[in-house]
């Protein structure tokens, strides 16, 4: 068994060690005897849909997402049909914002986006910083924890039937207002939890990897053989630890 995996431009959009979020699930795979084709996606490069299980964005700058907006909207309708096809996507923060409807600069210029996500993204005065905690329920009655750190100056709107990744417990989310965090729709996730993510969060790790392989055997998402996690859950505690006490607060 193995997972062929997309990364979107890797040497634009990674920033806070985002491609950490690679090396995570490249571990987890093998842990569990299961092969990670790892294929980089640049600039004119072309995403064939049914080809990945998982693509892959970072976080960037402005000035990083610029570089690359106008290329990645020409991939826009090969990636929403890998999507409707059940890939897994996992977006992190400049990525996240560029999968939606367009993310507007402060400058007021918009960089558009490929509508995959139901929202769209304004930039605001003051940037979005610190530490962050969520309650999500990916699958129903499985209640969990997901902490990271944000660094952002868009203000991410859901559409109203949008389904959000995550309540924020504390930190700041999508706008600093609605009280929600990230975007899902189907397999595909988009947050603005960088970190890395993955590393401190071991089950939402396993949860990525688990759809990736359910598009692979076209089936239902497998239950992965647990891992020792100890070091990752304590990850977790001391991030979220962080987030409760001065998570949300403009600096
Ligand atoms: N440039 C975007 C913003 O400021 C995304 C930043 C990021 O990826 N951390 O909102």
């Amino acid at each position: 068994m193995k997972v062929v995996v997309g990364h979107l431009y890797p040497d634009y959009l990674n920033i806070y060690a985002d491609r950490g979020n690679m090396a995570v699930l490249e571990r987890r795979a093998a842990w569990r005897g299961i092969g990670f084709d790892y294929r980089p996606i640049g600039l004119g490069e072309a995403v064939r849909p049914g080809e990945h299980d998982l693509l892959y964005v970072g976080g960037g700058q402005d000035r990083e997402q610029a570089l690359v907006a106008a290329d990645l909207a020409q991939k826009g309708e090969s990636i929403r049909e890998a999507v409707a096809g059940g890939a897994a996507v996992l977006a992190v923060c400049g990525g996240y914002q560029l999968l939606g409807r367009f993310y507007r600069e402060r400058a007021g210029s918009e960089l558009p986006g490929i509508s995959l996500f139901p929202h769209h993204t304004i930039a605001g005065e003051r940037r979005m910083i610190g530490d962050v905690l969520l309650e999500c329920e990916l699958e129903p009655g499985e209640r969990r924890s997901l902490a990271g750190f944000e660094n952002h100056a868009g203000r991410t709107m859901l559409d109203p039937d949008a389904e959000p990744l995550g309540r924020v417990v504390a930190g700041f989310g999508n706008d600093g207002e609605s009280g929600y965090e990230g975007c899902r729709l189907d397999r595909a996730v988009g947050t603005y939890l960088h970190g890395p993510l993955l590393p401190r969060n071991a089950w939402f790790a396993d949860w990525v990897l688990a759809q990736a392989l359910a598009h692979r055997s076209g089936g239902e998402s497998p239950r992965l053989d647990a891992l020792d996690d100890d070091l990752e859950d304590e990850a977790q505690e001391v991030s979220a630890g962080r987030a409760r006490s001065r998570g949300g607060r403009f600096h």
